[in-house]
């Protein structure tokens, strides 16, 4: 089924992790993503929010993260996310896997699946990660600045994995409502895809009804949004989630998209967020992620944000400024 006026792929996921310096370490030091974005969690402004992204900040090449250093280890199980997979080149595992293992991350066997190679391990919180080779074509724009040569960069978030007690509703929901088409099974995975070619299109689900409920917790994912190109399409899709029975929250401005949540049937927290305005909204290009950002209305209490904020630094193997 093809809806006139719908969501176009991943525009970003939200991870619960540990230690905000781990987690910067470790995203942006090892997988040599860029940290575009250093604010806090709009809804607990005394955490961080950080975003990690290609050199331009393109929407679907976006992970977040709440830090949450205090937080119990999530459960994975049903109703929840349980991989997240990002694009890496053709031809690159076997660099991320010498890279990975250098840093202390055991990779599983290179795998496939539905015909593109992959690497998986887990972050140093718990969260599941996919490195799946692809040529589709995609938004991207290499960071001067990164530790992984620009022939290797992370392109940006590649596909989903969910566990879900029943299939049925999510599968009819995503067809009817989000505009998904299934496109294929395997080892018990249904694969469900936006229309179009491009990389970022992609979720997998699968039944598991003897599978606990999964909750939230360090290195679980707390909700993944998808894009709509504008405003519009946005309400258009609120509309329509209404109409579905998924009770879509309001528009809430973001600063750099403007979000709508809601619960599909098997209980994961979705979002739909638009591409714009974007982050280089409130700073410019080449100073993403360099200072604490806060939307204007959080700025009056900017004094006591920061000094309830731990120190963060930026790993020793990110280039200096200076070089490019
Ligand atoms: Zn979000």
């Amino acid at each position: 089924m093809s809806l006139d006026s719908t969501i176009t792929g991943l525009h970003h996921i939200t991870v619960i992790a540990g230690d905000a310096q781990e987690n910067l370490d470790f995203y942006s030091g090892v997988l040599g993503m860029r940290l575009v974005k250093k604010t806090v969690n709009q809804d607990a402004p005394d955490t961080y929010h950080l975003f990690y992204a290609d050199g331009a900040a393109h929407a679907g090449t976006d992970l977040t993260f709440f830090p949450w250093p205090g937080a119990a280890p999530g459960r994975i199980g049903t109703g929840l996310t349980v991989e997240v997979a990002l694009a890496v080149p053709s031809g690159s595992l076997a660099y991320w896997a010498d890279r990975l293992e250098q840093h202390g991350i055991q990779p599983g066997k290179p795998g496939v699946r539905f015909g593109e190679r992959l690497l998986t391990f887990a972050d140093p919180h718990g969260l599941e990660l996919a490195l799946i080779e692809t040529s589709d074509s995609r938004e991207f724009t290499p960071w001067p600045r990164s530790p992984v040569p620009e022939p290797h960069q992370v392109r940006g978030l590649h596909a989903v994995r969910l566990l879900e007690r029943s299939a049925a509703a999510t599968v009819d929901f995503l067809r009817a409502t989000l505009g998904f088409e299934e496109i294929g099974q395997e080892d018990g995975w249904r694969r469900l895809a936006l229309p179009g070619t491009r990389s970022g299109r992609v979720l997998d689900l699968k039944e598991a009804p003897a599978e606990r409920q999964g909750t939230w917790g360090t290195g679980s994912v707390h909700h993944i949004a998808w894009r709509v190109p504008d405003d519009a399409t946005e309400l258009a899709v609120q509309r329509r989630l209404g109409s579905a029975g998924r009770r879509p929250t309001e528009v809430v401005d973001r600063f750099w998209f403007k979000s709508v949540y809601f619960k599909e049937p098997g209980g994961a927290l979705f979002e739909i967020a638009t591409d714009g305005p974007g982050f280089g909204v409130d700073e410019a290009l080449d100073q993403l992620g360099a200072r604490l950002v806060l939307p204007p209305w959080l700025e009056p209490e900017r004094g006591a944000i920061e000094s309830s904020l731990p120190p963060l630094r930026q790993p020793e193997s990110i280039a200096p400024a200076s070089r490019r």
